[in-house]
């Protein structure tokens, strides 16, 4: 990542971004450069933040959750302020848009209808649930109700920290804040280095509607820096991370040493398993979608597909004519399929993940590098590329690529689908084509993966749970229990009689205290 200092003359004429620490805008003597992916041009600069920039986060969340004014306000209240920035996710829409999607190079139909447009409604249904979540439960004591009574209380954790990727910085980053303000919490988030415009825009618009100083803060930095540093703070009580696998083991690590709550979204390997009785047609649809949405840079997508011998060639004949209808180009023009990748060095990782498929005795069929024209020649393409005759231990089966390669496999019936399909060190998507919903329903409960789609893919509903099994990650994000993964649970028993139980307390005082 490029880094000027604040005086460097390339950077006049690019509007500068900074950092939000103690409802405060903070700014650094180190920035970095934002770049179009399309075209490889600096769009804007934004502070390069520190340890003392991570530090001083933690020391205003610390200050402004201790202080009450946010972790003692009632459900009611916050639920009251949640709502007023769910409605202005949706009036800012236009903003938002051109902050992520110039930064992250996505289509604006995706980001329409994806990365931004699911903002508003995702940040409304924590401010909803922090209203009709039970935060006090009552239980009767088992063998003696009459006699006391127990409460099961929901409580802030303290100060969390969300460590966010580039793919989806708004909805990942909203994923943590949401429910960790509507359970009390004060947040920091650490966005990706090349993504962090659409997260400062939203603690902007947190802080106008009425989240007190500190509660919410964004600090930019470099991961193995500024988020390894909030990772291991001794002053931070939980860490919620989306990213690499790899990374995810350094934050568990990073965290251990304070026995830090810890939740994680790793990467995937996911297959799409299709039956023998799918209709070919719509599965065609579903596998190029399942895989090449976003360039294939979703940690959920569908990577693997996997076909039955007796539709493998007429299903894999009628992909390679159909990905040829994919209008890639100008991420910005409305009828653009496909945009670019985030990078060039993410464009080199996914090129090399295609000579290995070569490699390894896989045939290429389609893509394999930059499409040919002129408006290529800038920015960080890569053509949809589907490799046949892939075997489940070939590096491109084994390993998540995040860009827009199909991997192929063949199977000769259900066990060894569901033996391919569950034969990865990943488990947080697949999904199942049939025609018969019984049949697939069975396939989908032998599936190890945190979500499995029927006739169906990218399919994310925010009352249900999203995480992985495995090595996909830890916890869930999003659905019914997604707010205690931000809460202590607190056990209060109280006595109702004044007196002692004599059948709890005779186990070591025998005697019974003297009356006098
Ligand atoms: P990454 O792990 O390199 O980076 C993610 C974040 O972690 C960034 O903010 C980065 O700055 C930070 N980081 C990097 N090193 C760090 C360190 N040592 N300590 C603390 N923070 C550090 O991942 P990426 O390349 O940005 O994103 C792609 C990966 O994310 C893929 O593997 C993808 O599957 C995964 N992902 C998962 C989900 C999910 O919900 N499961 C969603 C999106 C992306």
């Amino acid at each position: 990542m490029a880094t000027t200092s604040v005086a460097d003359p390339t950077s006049v004429g690019v509007q500068h971004h900074t950092m939000f620490i103690g409802g405060e805008s903070v700014d650094s003597d180190q920035r970095y450069e934002l770049r179009n992916p399309a075209t490889g041009e600096v769009f804007a600069t934004v502070a390069k933040g520190g340890i003392e920039h991570a530090d001083r986060a933690v020391e205003n969340a610390r200050a402004a959750f201790e202080s009450g004014v946010w972790s003692r306000k009632s459900p009611e209240e916050r639920s009251a302020v949640m709502k007023r920035v769910a409605d202005r996710l949706a009036t800012d829409f236009e903003e938002l848009m051109e902050a992520e999607t110039l930064a992250n190079g996505a289509t604006v139909r995706q980001a329409g209808g994806f990365h931004v447009g699911l903002a508003s409604p995702h940040f409304m249904h924590f401010a909803e649930l922090a209203e009709k979540f039970q935060w006090v439960q009552q239980v009767p004591t088992v063998n003696h109700p009459t006699m006391s009574m127990n409460t099961i209380q929901y409580e802030p954790i303290g100060v969390c920290v969300g460590i966010v990727p580039w793919n989806f910085p708004l909805v990942l980053g909203l994923w943590k804040a949401a429910p960790a303000l509507a359970a009390g919490n004060s947040i920091i988030l650490k966005p990706d280095e090349k993504t962090p415009l659409s997260l400062l825009a939203l603690a902007r618009i947190c802080h106008e509607e009425g989240v007190p100083a500190g509660v919410f803060n964004v600090v930019t930095g470099d991961g193995e820096e500024v988020g390894a540093r909030l990772a291991a703070h001794p002053d931070v009580d939980k860490v919620a991370f989306t990213g690499s696998t790899q990374v995810g083991r350094e934050i568990m690590r990073l965290a251990s040493a304070t026995v830090k709550k810890v939740s994680l979204e790793l990467g995937g390997k996911g297959p799409v398993v299709v039956l023998e009785d799918a209709d070919v047609e719509t599965a065609v649809d579903a596998a190029l979608f399942g895989c090449l949405l976003y360039s294939g840079q979703m940690c959920e997508s569908g990577t693997r597909l996997l076909l039955p011998d007796s539709v493998h060639d007429e299903f894999v004949e009628r992909m390679l004519e159909r990905v040829k209808t994919i209008n890639v180009g100008d991420p910005q023009d409305f009828d653009t399929d496909l945009g670019p990748v985030i990078n060039a060095e993410q464009r080199d990782r996914i090129l090399r993940y295609i000579q290995w498929g070569k490699d390894d005795g896989a045939e290429l069929r389609c893509g394999g590098g930059a499409p040919a024209g002129e408006q290529f020649e800038k920015g960080y393409w890569i053509e949809p590329t589907i490799f046949t005759g892939v075997t489940n231990d070939m590096r491109i089966a084994r390993e998540e690529i995040f860009g827009p390669v199909l991997s192929v496999l063949r199977y000769s019936d259900l066990e060894e689908a569901v033996r391919i399909a569950n034969d990865t060190i990943y488990g947080l998507s697949a999904a199942v084509w049939s025609s018969d919903l019984e049949q697939a329903q069975e396939v989908a409960g032998r599936l190890r993966a945190g979500t499995v789609w029927i006739n169906d893919v990218h399919q994310v509903e925010p009352r249900c749970p999203f995480g992985g099994y495995k090595q996909s990650g830890l916890g869930r994000e999003i659905g019914p229990d997604a707010l205690k993964e931000y809460c202590e649970v607190k056990h209060v028993h109280m006595d109702l009689t004044q007196r002692l139980d004599r059948r709890v307390y005779d186990l070591l005082l025998s005697t019974p205290p003297s009356q006098d």
